[in-house]
């Protein structure tokens, strides 16, 4: 619903207020004032009333009076007594009387109550009637009125010498002396009444509604007392109300006017009011657009909330200012790495999720996901520290991005980065933007002394047909990026499901080995090794298998490489040197003289400073002795840290054991490295051996080891040896140690004792 203004609520409330109490008051004083009008009209009324009858009691009296003395004249007694008098005096005496007042009738009554004389019209029957009776015997003057002839009546007695002789009875027409003598206002009738009815009336018309008003006879008015006349007087309704209407209606059509102008005024003032409150809220609600309230010239309070709300409004639009600051600073930092600038994981995420959602991304290749992982970056960032690991990240997430134009690069931690290449047109071109990133990434980067050699490499996957959700896609990305770098690293790979069969193999192959720890289906073989020169046996090498439950025997190059790749390898490894170290200790208390075992050890082992404690407690828990036993270990794992490793080898020689160099000749072979490490014997590795047959630079290779191994007065033994010229030519060169198929395969120990009892024993075979 649309709120009304403030400045129309307030117009409509302050003047509604005003014309509804302006309509109270005017109908409320309309009220008084018709009750006052009509007070005054009775009083009025009463006063018309009073005065009529004081009017006719007066004239009553005069009457009275004038009767009396016309009975106390001579010639009453006369008229009397004697007939002619009658005739000659009494009717000039009656005219004169008759001139000064409304005389009706006149009659002339002997004390018996006869008539004597008579004059006008009628008189009623009057001589028996009590008056008559009292002036006649009383000598009073008597008075009565006649309801039927609306006459007045007086009797006064005529005496003569103190005696009453006769009565004198006069007649007045009533109504003639109320119109006559009764004052009354135009319109107004008048009416006298007698207990037995209306005895004359005046002006009355009784079709008409009269407002009227009754006096009964008071104590100034003896005669209409006695008389028993009651006076009423009356004015017509209708001129009452048209008073009573043209004096409310002049005063309503007043009070209309007047509340219309003070509604209007309060109009005004509603207005007044609201104007400067608006004035404000515009102000503040465009301080936005950077008005401020000006003062609003109003001098009071409301000046000073102007200025308040300048203030107030400057300060929050500058805190408002500096958060939206903030907020963009706190989102750029939580979408992007500091180190690169590069935007970061998490805006990855929102930014795959949103391309999801966009429509029509559903057909063929509509998006590429390069996960990018550089392979050399652990080797950088841990022997020539973070600082300068920090400044390769920087250089390498410059030089993709120039590459990358048009695509998104994201850095999705540590030294993985990805880049999300949306609608690649075709295949090819998505290609060579690879190809390009890969040789980026093979350029050298010059970091103060060091020219380093980082690489990377790259997997591939395509939504929606490799996956339809993150998870997916980012893990076919890793599983094809691993291949890429299991398969040498430095170039790309797309995943495709054979990948993912590989991965899920792996998965369950590590899954698997960690079973087969806690189940013992790992079993150790042991592949003797020979004194060339006396075919006896010298040792044997500690090689693991895999005895499945379902898929038979699993050789290590199977699984170690996966054991190898997390701490796996180190329980595995433990497992296999309690083993051959159990075992060796059993032949030995067997009587039987099995040489040194040599048992493999992995990079984490040989990087993990505890490792001698360990060899020490299963030593000690087996009763293998330290002579008996030999640890192998490639150039690549003491490479990976050497400071690390050295000192650990160093332990394990000092200890009494030997220490041998697996694989020589395939790795670094840092021959500064080779004289401070405390090896006692080279492993010649097999690649060597197995071609030195047709090979010439393979026997120079094995003639340079053995050169090596004499120097530093280390001893040699040959790997993969299978034919017996192999074994020649090995004898030939100077080296006089040998395993290899051509001895025997690794047996499981059963078998090993049975090759050692097969054995011609020699005196100087045991070592212990
Ligand atoms: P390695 O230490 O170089 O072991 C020698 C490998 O050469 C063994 O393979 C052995 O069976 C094989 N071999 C021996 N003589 C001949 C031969 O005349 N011709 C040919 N073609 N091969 C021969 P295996 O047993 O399959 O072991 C493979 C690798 O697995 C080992 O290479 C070693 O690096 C690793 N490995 C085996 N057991 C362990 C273990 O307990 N711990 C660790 N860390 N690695 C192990
Ligand atoms: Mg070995
Ligand atoms: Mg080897």
């Amino acid at each position: 619903m649309r709120r009304h203004s403030l400045k129309w609520r307030l117009i409509l409330r302050v003047s509604g207020l005003v014309a509804l109490a302006m309509t109270v008051v005017t109908l409320t004083v309309a009220y008084v004032m018709r009750h006052e009008l009509d007070n005054q009209s009775r009083a009025m009324l009463d006063e018309l009333a009073r005065s009529s009858q004081i009017q006719l009691e007066n004239r009553i009296a005069y009457l009275v009076e004038s009767t009396r003395r016309l009975a106390d004249n001579p010639f009453m007694i006369n008229g009397l007594v004697d007939s002619q008098a009658r005739i000659d005096d009494l009717p000039k005496l009656i005219d004169n009387f008759h001139e000064g007042t409304s005389l009706s009738a006149f009659a002339l009554l002997d004390f018996d109550g006869k008539p004597v004389f008579q004059a006008h019209d009628w008189l009623p029957r009057f001589n028996q009637s009590p008056e008559l009776r009292a002036a006649l015997a009383l000598g009073v003057t008597a008075l009565y009125s006649d309801v039927e002839s609306g006459q007045l009546f007086i009797i006064a007695p005529v005496s003569y010498y103190q005696t009453t002789q006769g009565a004198l009875v006069a007649g007045f027409d009533l109504a003639k002396l109320a119109s006559r003598h009764a004052s009354r206002s135009a319109q107004a009738y008048l009416r006298i009444l007698h207990p037995q009815g209306v005895v004359a009336q005046v002006s009355y018309d009784a079709n008409q509604t009269f407002i009227s008003t009754r006096l009964a006879p008071a104590a100034d008015t003896p005669y209409l007392g006695q008389l028993g006349l009651t006076l009423e007087s009356g004015l017509p309704q209708s001129q009452f109300d048209a008073v009573m209407t043209v004096t409310l209606s002049r005063f309503i059509g007043i009070s209309v006017i007047l509340t219309l102008a003070s509604a209007m005024i309060a109009a005004g003032m509603g207005q007044g009011i609201a104007r400067p409150i608006l004035e404000l809220h515009r102000r503040v609600s465009r301080a936005d657009d950077g008005e401020r309230c000006s003062p609003l010239g109003t001098d009071d309070e409301l000046e000073s909330l102007a200025e308040a709300f300048d203030q107030r409004t400057s300060a929050l639009e500058a805190a408002r200012f500096q958060l939206v600051q903030q907020r963009d600073q706190f989102e750029y930092e939580a979408n992007h790495d500091a180190l690169t600038g590069l935007p970061n994981r998490y805006n990855f995420d929102q930014r795959f999720a949103e391309l999801l959602r966009q429509p029509g991304v559903t057909g063929r290749q509509q998006l590429a996901l390069v996960y990018i992982d550089l392979d050399r970056f652990k080797l950088i960032n841990d022997s020539l520290g973070h600082p300068v690991g920090d400044s390769v990240l920087q250089t390498v997430a410059q030089r993709m991005q120039l590459l990358t134009q048009g695509c998104e690069l994201f850095r999705h931690g540590g030294d993985e980065f990805m880049l999300m290449v949306t609608a690649p047109a075709q295949l090819t071109q998505l290609e060579v933007l690879l190809e390009r990133i890969v040789d980026t990434l093979r350029q050298p980067i010059l970091m103060g002394e060091h020219n380093l050699d980082v690489r990377g490499s790259l997997g591939v996957t395509f939504y929606p047909q490799d996956g339809h959700d993150r998870e997916t896609l980012l893990r076919n990305a890793d599983i094809a990026m691993y291949q890429a770098k299991n398969t040498g690293g430095g170039h790309y790979r797309i995943f495709d499901e054979e990948m993912s069969r590989v991965a899920y193999d792996r998965m369950a192959i590590e899954a698997g080995v960690r079973r087969a720890i806690e189940r013992s289906e790992l079993v150790v073989y042991y592949q003797p090794q020979i004194d060339l020169r006396s075919s006896q046996l010298t040792g044997s090498e500690a090689l693991v298998r895999w005895h499945h439950p379902e898929r038979g025997l699993i050789m290590p190059g199977v699984f170690i490489p996966i054991a190898e790749e997390s701490r796996l390898i180190v329980d595995l490894g433990e497992y296999v040197m309690r083993e051959a170290c159990r075992q060796q200790a059993q032949w030995y208390r067997e009587g039987r003289a099995p040489g040194r075992v040599s048992v493999n050890l992995a990079g984490r082992q040989i990087q993990d400073p505890g490792l001698p404690g360990i060899v020490e407690g299963i030593l000690a828990e087996t009763g293998c002795r330290a002579e008996w036993l030999e640890l192998e270990v490639t150039e690549g794992f003491i490479m990976q840290d050497p400071a690390r490793a050295i000192p650990t080898l160093k332990r394990l020689r000092e200890m009494g054991i030997s220490l041998a160099i697996d694989d020589f000749g395939t790795g670094y072979s840092s021959l500064a490295y080779l004289k401070r490490l405390p090896v006692t014997r080279l492993k010649i590795d097999q690649s060597f051996v197995r071609n030195s047959a047709l090979n010439p630079d393979d026997v120079a290779i094995i003639e340079v080891i053995v050169a090596l191994g004499n120097n530093l007065g280390l001893d040699l033994i040959a790997e993969g040896v299978e034919t017996p010229h192999q074994r020649e030519l090995l004898l030939k060169l100077g080296c006089f140690a040998a395993q290899g198929f051509l001895f025997s395969r690794p047996l499981p120990p059963k078998e090993l004792e049975a090759f050692l009892d097969a054995l011609p024993a020699p005196q100087d075979r045991a070592l212990g």
